[in-house]
């Protein structure tokens, strides 16, 4: 975060405020002393996921709908009611101190809501659990699962 009056990249946190989706910062220079105020968006920050076998890859929310449309199939879960889910997923995440998450960790935040949400698509992802390695293959194993069930 550079000074808009001098340029220099080392400011300090006066105060912090979060709104819904923006962060009310208030930084004073530590080069000139000036203050100002900054709104940062919460979606700036980049997430990386590390997958278990170490790579790295750009956090994608839409995986983790998807994951979510198909362990609720066919039960009475509105799109609606997934998205807000995810919301507070991804909320949860960019709440966290790194912007680099290990795909675990993902994995149990999203059993942890999906349990809250509907108990069968709970226990069809912690079924497949397992075997979870991210979300490609995670949603590989749920359409075998869901084929078997019929
Ligand atoms: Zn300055």
């Amino acid at each position: 975060m550079k000074c808009p009056y001098c340029s220099h990249s080392e400011t300090k946190v006066l105060d912090s405020r979060d709104s819904d989706d923006l962060t009310r910062r208030r930084r004073e220079c530590l080069q000139c002393e000036k203050r100002f105020t900054t709104y940062e968006r919460i979606e700036n920050v980049e997430l990386t996921v590390i997958k278990k076998d170490g790579k790295r890859q750009q956090f994608d929310r839409n995986k983790i709908v998807n994951g979510f449309l198909k362990a609720c199939e066919k039960r009475p879960i509105t799109r609606e009611a997934i998205e807000q889910t995810v919301d507070a997923i991804e909320k949860e995440l960019r709440q966290l101190e790194s912007v680099e998450i290990p795909s675990k960790e993902i994995g149990e935040l999203v059993m942890k809501y999906l349990n809250k949400l509907d108990k069968v698509a709970y226990i069809r992802f912690a079924s497949v659990y397992r075997e979870f390695t991210d979300l490609e293959t995670f949603e590989k194993e749920l359409k075998k699962l869901l084929k078997k069930e019929g």
